[in-house]
């Protein structure tokens, strides 16, 4: 069955203008280039990869928060511009990572979760207040805690006043950036599975970004794996996690959790460093860490290719001498 589109984002681009150093000036940073993929209703897209692989500028710019140079979001149709940007907000809600820096410390429960109602003017402070109990009944928030501010909270509460407040403007589309990976252990399950939960009960679509990769193989039916700022192979969650043909995403799929719990980032193990965006590779730019990369891959960059329903960019991807024998 095929679902309708709910976020197509095509070509997007998103370039900075970064000091290079002392006496250098400023130097280009092409953050995004040139993405394109787009989610079906109700389904999940994770989007990996190792830090500074332009997934939550990505996220940035599909929730309007900043705009692309290059290339256009839809939401159901509707590109996201400034004058679209209070209606699409409406539409597209995030979870952020850290509940305890996304949180105002200075406003209760109930102030947080009702802020998006009172800037979209939705209904008076009676509806609001209906309106804040019933969500927080919706993500397991007692409502003896409406008055409560973030510091008088644990983290996992926090973190359901951030879905409580994504969720009581009805959205189509949350953006979930990390959604747990500044929780405990043992908490981070529960919100995990919250999530789970309401995404069946609404039909939600999610955006999903994590360094953990078991998180998104839970979470996801589609997942992205981005590198430098391209997306270099995006394919359904089985079928990714079974058999990855991109080198990079079989790297990072055979990485390890750091020492560093609070981070999760995955350890690639694959040598050399991260390369600078400011100066990136010539031809592939996953080449200088790819253990098949030959001549072509230093000067030719990859086309995307899609072959049954998977995308990939790579010159010689895994499996593709079976295929060819
Ligand atoms: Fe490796 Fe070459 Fe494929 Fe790039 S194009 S991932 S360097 S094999």
């Amino acid at each position: 069955m095929t679902l309708p589109i709910i976020v197509q984002v095509d070509s997007v681009t998103k370039t900075y203008l970064v000091s290079a150093g002392v006496f250098k000036g400023k130097r280009k940073l092409q953050a995004v280039n040139g993405v394109s993929f787009s989610v079906e209703k109700g389904t999940v897209i994770g989007l990996v990869g190792e830090s500074g692989c332009g997934k939550s500028t990505l996220a940035k710019i599909i929730l309007g928060l900043e705009d692309a140079n290059k290339g256009e979001v839809l939401i159901d149709g509707m590109r996201i511009t400034p004058s679209h940007r209070h209606e699409i907000s409406r539409r597209i809600q995030p979870v952020f990572q850290d509940p305890y820096s996304s949180l105002n410390p200075r406003k209760t429960v109930k102030s947080i979760i009702s802020l998006p109602l009172r800037v979209h003017k939705l209904g008076g402070r009676k509806d609001w207040n209906r309106k804040v109990e019933e969500i927080m009944d919706v993500v397991g928030l007692p409502r003896r805690l409406m008055y409560n501010y973030p510091n008088q909270l644990s983290g996992g509460q926090r973190q359901r006043v951030a879905i409580a407040r994504a969720l009581i403007m009805n959205p189509d589309v949350v953006v979930c950036d990390e959604p747990t990976s500044s929780l405990d252990v043992s908490v981070q399950a529960q919100i995990l599975n919250l999530l789970i939960d309401l995404r069946k009960e609404f039909g939600l679509t999610y955006i999903l970004i994590s360094h953990n990769l078991a998180v998104v193989e839970h979470l996801a039916s589609r997942v992205a794996v981005m590198y430098l700022g391209r997306i270099v192979e995006e394919a359904e969650t089985g079928e990714l996690f079974k058999r990855p043909r991109h080198p990079y995403t079989k790297a990072l799929l055979a990485s390890v959790l750091t020492p560093q719990p609070r981070l999760r980032l995955p350890d690639t193990h694959l040598g050399v460093a991260y390369p600078n965006p400011i100066d990136p590779p010539s031809g592939c730019t996953f080449h200088p860490r790819c253990p098949k990369a030959n001549e072509l891959c230093m000067t030719d960059a990859p086309e995307p290719k899609l072959e049954r329903g998977r995308l990939l960019e790579c010159h010689f991807p895994e499996g593709a001498e079976k295929e060819e024998a």
